[in-house]
């Protein structure tokens, strides 16, 4: 019997695989974003989405608690390192609100996605009433969270800062994007292009940062 040929493994061992992560959130846009973002980084980084299992409560009062608890969860659900994220809406003249609550702002928790956005958009926009062109500054803010079974726990953040418009405009991205135009644009985040947005969005500057600590991750740690 002869031996398997040395030749036949790939050059540098197992250098030449992927590492696999999880993300942990069941939303395939969100999988779907983070694959453009990290192909785009040239990372040699495999990302699965998180199998069906118990919903995790985000009971933190932060970004980044929201984004640990969620890996954590996911590392122990599945074993693999996990990524995770968690965003949100700043408003100046909201003293920071929506923040953490940005998803359920108006209290909806029937209905599609777009419903709830709509609500959501609807309710910020009533609330800014009155709120002249200077005072109407916001900002996109992003956590992201490594996590590893081996107890590695690392969190990043990005932002992206901008102002909010008296209506929506485009078609494009979700939550509040029609709102939002950011610094140094003309377009709101819904009439840009999904490569345009995730080259200057919280969660592409985020993500792109955590991608380089996934990478540099020792290759025995799972
Ligand atoms: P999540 O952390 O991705 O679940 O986002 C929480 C909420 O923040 C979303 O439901 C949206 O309302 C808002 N949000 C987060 N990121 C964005 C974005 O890129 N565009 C618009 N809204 C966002």
């Amino acid at each position: 019997m002869t031996a398997p040929s040395p030749a036949q493994e790939p050059a540098g061992g197992s250098a030449a695989a992927p590492r696999r992560v999880v993300l942990a959130s069941r939303n395939e846009g969100k999988l779907r974003e983070l694959r453009r973002i990290l192909a785009a980084s040239g990372l040699p980084i495999e990302v699965v989405g998180l199998p069906a299992g118990p919903e995790v409560a985000e009971t933190g009062t932060t970004f980044a608690e929201n984004a640990l608890i969620k890996a954590r969860a996911a590392v122990a659900q599945t074993g693999l390192a996990a990524i995770a994220d968690d965003s949100g809406l700043t408003v100046d003249e909201l003293a920071g609100m929506p923040g953490v609550r940005s998803a359920r702002w108006a209290g909806v928790r029937e209905g599609s996605r777009e419903d709830r956005d709509a609500a959501n958009n609807a309710l910020l926009l009533a609330q800014l009433d009155d709120v002249p062109a200077e005072r109407r500054g916001a900002a996109f803010v992003c956590a992201a969270a490594l996590v590893t079974p081996e107890g590695v726990e690392r969190v990043v953040h990005g932002s992206l800062r901008g102002r909010l418009l008296t209506s929506g405009r485009g078609e494009g991205g979700f939550g509040y994007d029609p709102l939002f135009v950011a610094d140094g644009e003309t377009r709101t985040n819904a009439e840009l292009t999904a490569d345009e947005k995730d080259l200057i969005s919280h969660r592409g500057r985020a993500m792109r940062e955590l991608a380089s600590a996934i990478a540099a991750l020792p290759t025995a740690a799972g």
